[in-house]
């Protein structure tokens, strides 16, 4: 049954998930519906967690093998990591309120990509009601929206003692809703939601088609705003660029603060990994965390989960934590990472490369015609080669105002056809790209 379900796994969980996570487990037993499983050590119980757990268990019940899979650290496991599981000192939980204890402001890493919504955070924590009402937070996956929700969270409750603070993901909040109306309980759901002093909603965009959620969502959001409570929103786009979601609603979403979170530049993901090494109390040599800073550009969970891997793979193989180990036990990882959106300081690394000018000038606001059409070039490849909006590009060189980038795109492209010179440059950096 274990191999079936581990072959089953190759393709209908994430990509590793059972060649790399699954394979180190053993199965113990199956009894009830429960499958249990042991996990070499910490480490790699915290990963399939993290990564594919819940999907792991859908599997297991769509193959009827288990309902629910249960990992425990195996008896084997080696006492260092166990002890340094233990060091790392976790702060109160605060059962009811859907908040992770783990995500604070204190582990929350600020740099330019995401300093505006972090003070917009804490604003928010210090006066709730008060500061923006709503803030709506925006980004792609796995910048840190949720890990600010819930920092806003446990900073309102550990400073205010006896306030209601609620987070809640979307969908959570849509499964609910529906329980509620099958069930009759409809009143206590909205006395949930109504009586609180913080709401913290995730993923708004996952309300988009549901219109009975949105009209119920509606009335939650008019009665708390009335009452001054503080609502948090995060979603993965804008508030005019979600789809099907109702104009009420939309126009709502910002009548207090818009922010947004973009990926993190090179600077900020090494603090990152250095923070993220540190709360593991873990020794991370630093031109391994370079090294990994450096090829996983575009997602800090998948920087995370780089960080947390090697870390494994070094103490399950008792070999040193090196540059060269880390490109070996990572390689599949960085493979798909580099196709990935960020590769436009690839773009701007070949382009300055290509021009024989260092990458900064790029980023500069220096406006030498040569610079001014490396620059130009880079932002157009960058439209062409990554799916990044306007506003990133812009904001990967340092511009405020994305209407550069349109204009860089326009006049490239008009070049690319009519000078030659200019398109023998476009064609060698493609070539390189
Ligand atoms: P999102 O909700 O935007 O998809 P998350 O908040 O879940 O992203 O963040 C993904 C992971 O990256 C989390 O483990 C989080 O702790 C971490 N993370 C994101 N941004 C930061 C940051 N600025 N400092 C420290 N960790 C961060
Ligand atoms: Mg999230």
């Amino acid at each position: 049954t274990w191999n079936k379900l581990l072959e089953e796994g190759r393709e209908k969980l994430p990509k590793g998930a059972a060649d790399i996570w699954l394979k180190t487990c053993l199965p113990i037993s199956l009894e009830g519906g429960v499958l249990v499983l042991d996990v070499p050590n910490v480490f790699v119980k915290e990963q399939i967690q993290n990564r594919f757990l819940e999907k792991l268990e859908d599997l297991a019940a769509e193959m009827n093998v288990a309902t629910k899979v249960i990992l425990q650290v195996g008896k084997g496991a080696p006492k260092e990591e166990v002890k340094r599981a233990e060091k790392v000192s976790r702060p109160t939980p605060h059962p009811g309120s859907g908040l992770n204890p783990d995500y604070q402001f204190d582990s929350f890493v600020i740099g330019k990509s995401n300093r505006l919504a972090h003070a917009a955070s804490l604003a928010v924590a210090e006066s709730p009601g008060v500061a923006y009402n709503p803030l709506f937070i925006w980004g792609g996956v796995g910048l840190g929206k949720t890990h600010l929700m819930h920092s806003i969270g446990n900073y309102v409750l550990k400073k205010m003692e006896g306030a209601r603070v609620a987070y809640v993901s979307s969908e959570k909040f849509i499964n609910e809703f529906i329980l509620s109306i099958q069930n009759n309980k409809t009143h206590e759901f909205k006395q949930k939601y109504r009586s609180v002093d913080v709401l913290l909603i995730d993923d708004i965009h996952f309300l988009a088609n549901k219109e009975s959620t949105q009209e119920e969502f509606f009335h939650t959001f008019n009665s708390l705003h009335d009452a001054k409570k503080q609502i948090v929103i995060s979603s993965d786009k804008p508030p005019k660029e979600i789809h099907h979601i109702e104009e009420r609603l939309v126009s709502r979403f910002e009548w207090g603060l818009v922010t947004d979170i973009q990926p993190p530049d090179l600077e900020t993901r090494i603090a990152i990994l250095k923070k993220k090494a540190e709360i593991k109390n873990y020794n991370v040599p630093e031109e391994v965390i370079f090294f990994l800073a450096q090829n996983i550009p575009s997602n800090i969970r998948e920087l995370e989960g780089s960080l947390n891997s090697v870390m494994f793979f070094s103490d399950l193989n008792n070999e040193p934590l090196t540059v060269e180990n880390a490109a070996k036990w990572l390689k599949d990882v960085i493979r798909n990472s580099n196709k990935g959106p960020a590769s436009i300081e690839v773009i701007q690394q070949v382009t300055a490369e290509t021009f024989g000018i260092p990458v900064s000038a790029l980023t500069s606001s220096k406006r030498t015609s040569e610079i001014a059409l490396a620059r130009q070039i880079a932002m157009y490849l960058s439209r062409e080669y990554t799916e990044s909006s306007l506003q990133h590009i812009g904001y990967a060189f340092n511009r405020k105002d994305h209407t550069t980038v349109i204009h860089a795109v326009k006049k490239i492209e008009e070049a690319y056809k009519k000078d030659t010179r200019i398109r023998q440059i476009v064609d060698k950096i493609k070539e390189k790209l």
